[in-house]
């Protein structure tokens, strides 16, 4: 039995909003948990990913995401 794949194609592909291109690099904003601060209580460092457009530099955000994929097109 194969495993059903979301399906991945152009329909739900991420474009960049300001040039319309599709390649993007993550990059990595990276905090600091104390002990205290952390809920396992111990020190952590938390990773939060953001997604920049390889040729301008856009950072996708989640209104980018809702523009493209939610709002009714006219
Ligand atoms: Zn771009």
């Amino acid at each position: 039995m194969l495993t059903p794949q979301p399906k991945i194609d152009k329909h739900n592909q991420i474009v960049c909003p300001k040039c319309g291109k599709d390649n993007f690099e993550g990059k990595h904003k990276l905090h600091f948990l104390s002990a205290l601060q952390s809920p396992q209580g111990i020190d952590t460092i938390v990773n939060v990913e953001r997604w920049f457009c390889a040729d301008c530099s856009h950072m996708i955000t989640k209104e980018d995401l809702d523009d493209q994929f939610k709002k009714p097109k006219n």
